[in-house]
């Protein structure tokens, strides 16, 4: 499947689920060994990064724990530029090691607000992974600690990430043919 079609736009086959997976299980394995004895704690960030988590928590080995939050700040093709609010965050994470999981870091405007809203919780300290990282795009400053895979300024769809609500159930990532 090199083309799909969602609603009116197609996308073509950029980067495979092999690609996705190998680069996954590299993450994995630096996160298994800097993270060893820290007990951290993963935030998946809904909707996007659901498959790049459940895909990453496979190949970590140590102990640790995972939770969910939910924002958005995404309609349509372009960012809107509003950070809307996390839902769903009731653990306690004073004194843990935090690892945010997102799907994919544009401007970093949602992660430097997400990373700044875990500022009053006596957090020890937050690590950032991200399955991708636009960094053309990018004008936030944020951690950048473990990119999976880096990709042009361009919209893409698929393993978690949507057009309008939908694609994100394609295993590849597809590019916006324009
Ligand atoms: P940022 O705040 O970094 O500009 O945008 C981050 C959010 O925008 C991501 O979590 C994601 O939901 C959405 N986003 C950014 N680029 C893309 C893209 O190319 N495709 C899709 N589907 N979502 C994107
Ligand atoms: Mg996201």
């Amino acid at each position: 499947m090199d083309i799909v079609q969602i609603k009116d736009k197609r996308f073509g086959l950029t980067i495979s689920e092999k690609e996705i997976l190998n680069a996954i299980e590299s993450v994995a394995q630096r996160i298994n060994a800097d993270l060893q004895d820290k007990n951290p704690l993963f935030i998946c960030v809904l909707n996007g990064a659901f498959m790049f988590a459940a895909d990453l928590m496979k190949f970590v080995t140590i102990p640790s724990e995972v939770t969910f939050v939910k924002l958005s700040s995404y309609e349509g093709l372009m960012s809107t530029g509003k950070v809307k609010e996390v839902f769903g965050l009731t653990e306690n994470l004073s004194g843990r090691t935090v690892v945010i999981v997102e799907d994919i870091i544009d401007t970093g405007k949602t992660m430097a607000n997400l990373i700044e809203s875990l500022g009053s919780k006596n957090v020890a300290e937050v690590y950032v992974a991200t399955l991708l990282l636009k960094p053309e795009a990018m004008e936030h400053t944020v951690p950048l600690d473990y990119v999976a895979i880096e990709i042009p300024n361009d919209f893409i769809v698929g393993y978690g990430l949507d057009y309008d609500g939908y694609g994100r159930n394609l295993r590849a990532i597809y590019t916006l043919i324009p």
